[in-house]
């Protein structure tokens, strides 16, 4: 085994990361930057996993992550090591919008919901009156909507939490754990007792100069960021190599495939479905069912006196409304060259845990469906003369109640693999920034503590 022992920490030398979608790029750039030889085995013929882009007649279609909000303390350092640079959205981007009581209506900054015409005098009280309500979380593991109705009120805490799981994880917040999809939010209660209280403590404890994070796109698409990743790795990036197991052979890791790799330590950056099909057998059963929502993704493009989408970002929708979408993005509005020149380009999202049966229409049903609901949402009806339907044949993982208590049995069943760590969308985080955080956990683990597992717990 090679390992340099230096300073009190171990470094190992050889990582093999089994799959080169974002998350297992993202940790091999990251180990590159400290100084430790990564290799990523992908089994597809192209790098990105579920983040790749679709180009037809002119259009620019992004299926999976089609934005990031950067600058971001983990993600940028890694994303410039690779050389890679984001365009930053206009200023319009901040504009969106959620469709609410059958209309689109347009959110400013966020304390200024209260302000809102989306809720009710009564709610916006109950909002504002937040700070002040001492209600202690419940002792076992929250769903997001008891979580943003118990700090908010019932109808500020409904439609918020809708909005953020359809959003976020195309996902039922009745069901979802407020603690593993929305860590951050619910650290501000654990911090200052209060969400409002938290933002703004959180506000005023920022360096002064620290620029706030903005949209940014990739003008040739995420396949191109993932492309320009892999291509950072050099030969440490090995495509068309399926793993098929993964195994401990004494002190080392033997990874195989179409060729057998011997490593130090091995990064698994899958699915955990996907990772359950090659890991020893006993962490096996732990990884398999896990809850995911199916989407299906609705390109439409017109000429722009055809679909006269407002500049913005786009909209989210709120709880019990007459339309499917989950929300829609004003692609063409924020992000270069994803439609001809005088064209437009919105990406409609449908199904996950919040409406699973809309994912039985035919893609003509799902064009015809977008086209009505766009045309409602803006009071103008639309014309597409382009459209692209992409399932997502791997669906997103939701982190449903419980969700803490698993990633707590993973790290016990991993004490047994020294060496073996899991990261990916599917465990704690799935933004890419999150990816990109949870990278460096992994890396520092590997770093500091070769001989035990990474801190499986959020
Ligand atoms: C509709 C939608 C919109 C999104 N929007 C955004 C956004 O705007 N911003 C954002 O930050 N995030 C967004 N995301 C999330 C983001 O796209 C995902 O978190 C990220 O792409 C997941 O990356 P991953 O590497 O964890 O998983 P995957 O992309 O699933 O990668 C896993 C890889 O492993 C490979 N693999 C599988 N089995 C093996 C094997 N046995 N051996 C070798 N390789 C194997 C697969 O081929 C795949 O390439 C969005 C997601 C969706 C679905």
């Amino acid at each position: 085994m090679s390992i340099n022992r230096e300073a009190g920490c171990s470094m190992p030398t050889d990582v093999v990361v089994v799959g080169g979608g974002f998350s297992g790029l993202l940790t091999a750039v990251e180990f590159a930057r400290r100084g430790i030889r990564a290799t990523v085995v992908e089994a597809a013929d192209r790098p990105g996993g579920v983040a790749r882009t679709v180009r037809e007649d002119g259009y620019l279609l992004e299926p999976a992550a089609g934005t990031f909000l950067l600058p971001h303390p983990d993600l940028s350092p890694i994303l410039h090591t690779a050389g890679i640079e984001l365009v930053e959205s206009p200023p319009t981007a901040r504009r969106r919008w959620v469709f609410r009581h059958g209309a689109i209506h347009e959110l400013r900054e966020s304390p200024a919901l209260a302000l809102s015409p989306v809720l009710s005098l009564r709610a916006k009280l109950r909002t504002l009156r937040e700070p002040w309500i001492h209600t202690p979380p419940p002792a076992q593991d929250e769903s997001l909507l008891h979580f943003a109705c118990r700090r908010l009120g019932p109808e500020t805490g409904t439609l918020i939490a809708n909005v953020m799981a359809h959003g976020v994880f195309a996902g039922d917040p009745s069901v979802m754990s407020a603690r593993a999809a929305f860590d951050k939010m619910v650290a501000l209660e654990d911090e200052a007792g209060s969400l409002i209280r938290g933002g703004m403590l959180r506000m005023r404890s920022r360096p002064k100069g620290t620029p706030r994070a903005t949209a940014r796109t990739a003008p040739e698409g995420m396949a191109s960021v993932a492309g320009a990743l892999a291509e950072f790795l050099g030969d440490r990036y090995r495509g068309s190599w399926p793993a098929t197991s993964v195994r401990p052979d004494g002190d080392h890791w033997i990874v195989e495939g179409p060729e057998t790799l011997t490593a130090d330590s091995v990064v698994i950056a899958l699915a955990p479905e996907a990772a359950s099909r090659i890991v020893p057998d006993d962490l096996a059963p732990i990884l398999t069912d896990r809850p995911t929502a199916h989407v299906a993704i609705v390109g439409l493009g017109a000429r722009a006196c055809d679909m006269p989408i407002p500049p913005g970002f786009g909209f989210l929708t709120g709880p019990g409304e007459p339309i499917h979408a989950l929300g829609m993005l004003f692609e063409s509005e924020y992000a270069a060259n994803r439609a001809p020149q005088g064209c437009r380009m919105v990406k409609a999202i449908y199904g996950g845990d919040a409406d699973p049966r809309i994912m039985d229409l035919t893609d003509d049903e799902l064009v015809a469906t977008a086209t009505r609901e766009l045309s409602r949402a803006i009071g103008v009806e639309v014309r597409p003369s382009y459209s692209k339907v992409v399932r997502q044949a791997s669906g997103i993982p939701q982190y449903r109640q419980g969700h803490p208590a698993w990633l707590e049995e993973i790290y016990t069943a991993l004490c047994r693999h020294p060496g073996l760590r899991f990261t990916g969308w599917g465990y704690r985080g799935i933004g890419v920034s999150s990816l990109a955080t949870d990278a460096v956990r992994v890396v520092d683990e590997t770093i500091f503590q070769p001989n035990s597992p990474i801190g499986a717990v959020a």
